[in-house]
Formats: structure tokens, C-alpha cells, sequence
């Protein structure tokens, strides 16, 4: 089955008296439990995509189904829940909070704070140890775990990561895209990555090319 589908998706921005067109009728179907890299050059629509399939924002045309359903028909109320329970975001520079350690950070976005789960979700990306750290006390790799953790605090269906690489070295790409490999092939999760390096789009089981707002390949 799809968890995302996009079906002749158009996205415009404004800008001064003309527009950008970002995305030129794409169409695209994310099976679940696939593991999906986007490569293309900047500009190319990547971070556009990425932003509608986690109904960050929504089409100027065309239509983007999750789990079949038009996210249109949900209410903006509706679309943060779903937002909240289906989908994790890491980011290429972690997004973490500075003043909260690491277990603080994780525990953020549920609900309800569960302690013993974020302990179990920091184990899970080898933070075991390290729940109490700040940000400035942990190396780059080490917060990009944290933020993979914080991402799975609402156990979500599909994983969307922007560059979650970007700032890493080639150990450390190694690391964090193995962890990303076992959740999708050990928890079924969809993965759907945004990234520039090829290392990390090597690890993904699929590759999609952008370019001039459209796939080409
Ligand atoms: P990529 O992620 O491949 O670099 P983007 O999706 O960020 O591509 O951008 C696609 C196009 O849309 C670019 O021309 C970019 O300048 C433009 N764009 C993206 N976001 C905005 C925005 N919020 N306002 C105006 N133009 C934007
Ligand atoms: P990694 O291989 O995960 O990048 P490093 O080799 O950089 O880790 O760091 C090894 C240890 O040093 C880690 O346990 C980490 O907590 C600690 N460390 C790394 N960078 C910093 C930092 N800027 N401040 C404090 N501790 C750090």
C-alpha cells in the first residue's frame, strides 16, 4: 500500500509579481517500507517535495494522498495530528534544543512525557549512557542520534530526513545511515531522504532524480 501518494502535484511561490514554480506535476507513490533517496541539483524542488509529503505545507495543484485519503479533506487541526503521529523529521543541522539534554529532547514531542520510552529510544540509537548530556556535550554524530530518537518519540510510520548527513563526516555518514538502514529494515519504516551525498544515497533502496521541479528518473 501507498503512505504517500502524489498525484500531479504543482507547487508555486510568489515572488514579487511572478512566481516560482517549485514542483511541475509530479507524480509519485511511496509504498511502505520503502527506503526512497531524492538527489538532484539545488533548486530542483527537493525540499518542496519533501515539506508536502510531511503536510508541512499543501499543493497549489494536484493532490497528495496519505494512507489513500485526500490531506485536503483533513482540517488544519487534523493535519497537525496526523503530522504528529505519522511522521518524524531530522534535519540536516539536528534542530535540537540547546538548553534541554538529550533525553528532554526526545521526550519534547509526545504528548505525554514517557521517560522510560526516550531511555529506550536513546538505547536504540546507542545513546545508552548519554541521556542527560546537553547538545554542546555531544559530537555531531551523536546529536543527529538524538535527533533520530526524538523522531521516533510518537512512533511514526515514514521518517522524512533533509540532508541528515549534510554536516557529517564520512564515519559518522556511515553510522547514522546504518541506523537509518535497520529502521527500515528491521522496523518497516519508510524512509524518504533528501540528500546531496551520494555515500548517503547508497544506503537508500530506491533513487529518485529531480530536476526543474519534476522527476526525471
Ligand atoms: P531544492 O530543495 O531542490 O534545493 P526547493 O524545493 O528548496 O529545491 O526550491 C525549489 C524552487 O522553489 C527554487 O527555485 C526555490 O528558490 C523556490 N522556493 C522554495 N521555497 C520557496 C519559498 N518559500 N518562497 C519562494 N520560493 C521558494
Ligand atoms: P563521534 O564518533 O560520535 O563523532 P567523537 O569521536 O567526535 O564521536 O567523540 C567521542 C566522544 O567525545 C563522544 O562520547 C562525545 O560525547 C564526546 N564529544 C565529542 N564532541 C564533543 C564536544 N564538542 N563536547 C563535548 N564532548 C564531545
Amino acid at each position: 500500500s501507498n503512505v504517500i501518494e502524489f498525484k500531479d502535484v504543482w507547487k508555486t511561490y510568489p515572488m514579487g509579481t511572478e512566481e516560482v514554480k517549485a514542483l511541475r506535476g509530479v507524480n509519485l507513490k511511496i509504498k511502505k517500507g520503502s527506503f526512497i533517496a531524492i538527489m538532484g541539483p539545488s533548486g530542483s524542488g527537493k525540499s518542496t517535495l519533501l515539506h508536502l509529503a510531511g503536510i508541512l505545507d499543501t499543493p497549489t495543484k494536484g493532490t497528495v494522498l496519505m494512507n489513500g485519503k485526500n490531506i485536503e479533506d483533513y482540517s488544519g487541526k487534523e493535519q497537525a495530528k496526523l503530522r504528529r503521529e505519522n511522521i518524524g523529521f531530522i534535519f540536516q543541522r539536528f534542530n535540537l534544543m540547546p538548553q534541554l539534554n538529550a533525553l528532554e529532547n526526545v521526550m519534547l514531542p509526545m504528548i505525554t512525557a514517557d521517560k522510560e520510552k526516550a531511555k529506550k529510544l536513546l538505547d536504540k540509537v546507542g545513546l545508552s549512557g548519554k541521556y542527560n548530556r546537553l547538545q554542546n556535550q555531544l559530537s555531531g554524530g551523536e546529536q543527529q542520534r538524538v535527533s533520530i530518537a526524538r523522531a521516533l518519540a510518537n512512533d511514526p510510520t515514514i521518517l522524512l530526513a533533509d540532508e541528515p548527513t549534510g554536516e557529517l563526516d564520512t564515519q559518522n555518514t556511515k553510522i547514522i545511515m546504518e541506523l537509518i538502514k535497520d529502521l527500515n529494515e528491521k522496523d518497516g519504516l519508510t524512509i524518504v531522504e533528501v540528500t546531496h551525498n551520494p555515500l548517503s544515497a547508497e544506503f537508500a533502496t530506491e533513487l529518485i532524480k529531480m530536476q526543474d521541479g519534476n522527476i526525471i528518473r
